[in-house]
């Protein structure tokens, strides 16, 4: 497992859809690495934050659409 791969796939990390043994090596990677802890943290931070307000404000569809996008590209 390496840094790029972890980038890679961060958002489908946070997102609960990565394979056990997918999810399992990157947290064994996120215990060795703190750059990339400390990247995903953030990650995860910004989802429950755009989770939280999304879920205050009934968003337009397309907003949500536009923020998820963005959020994946910020991801990779
Ligand atoms: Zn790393």
């Amino acid at each position: 497992m390496v840094c790029d791969e972890v980038k890679r796939v961060a958002y489908f990390f946070l997102d609960g859809t990565l394979a056990e043994t997918r999810r399992s090596a990157i947290s064994s990677h996120l215990d060795l690495c703190p750059e990339c802890k400390a990247r995903t943290t953030f990650h995860l931070l910004v989802r429950i934050f755009v989770q939280k307000r999304l879920s205050h404000v009934a968003a337009p569809p397309r907003l949500k659409q536009r923020l998820t996008r963005s959020l994946r590209a910020f991801a990779e």
